[in-house]
């Protein structure tokens, strides 16, 4: 072996999430944007979307990404939008 690799295991569906969860953000003005309200936000849309779990080494982690967010965007721009308005109504601080 010439080339060393670096393996490990990554949950795709967090980067999904919080990629669409910035974009879906930034499009509003009617929220709060702090840490926590952001990472209630993030936490609970995981908490509704299946975790996808693979093993890769990290040089192609983006092409796969790619072909993931394809494929469940529908789904995690709709759990996103559900947990902002969740958070929205459910606010943590003053
Ligand atoms: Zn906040």
């Amino acid at each position: 072996m010439t080339e060393k690799k670096e393996i490990i295991i990554k949950n795709y569906m967090e980067d999904i999430v919080r990629k669409n969860l910035n974009e879906q953000l930034e499009k509003r003005d009617d929220l709060c944007k702090c840490e926590l309200c952001k990472n209630d936000i993030f936490a609970y849309s995981l908490n509704h979307l299946p975790p996808k779990y693979v093993v890769t080494d990290k040089g192609h982690i983006y092409t796969k990404l790619q072909e993931m967010e394809f494929q469940f965007n529908a789904d995690v721009t709709r759990e996103v939008l559900k947990a902002i308005e969740f958070v929205k109504k459910n606010k943590r601080h003053e």
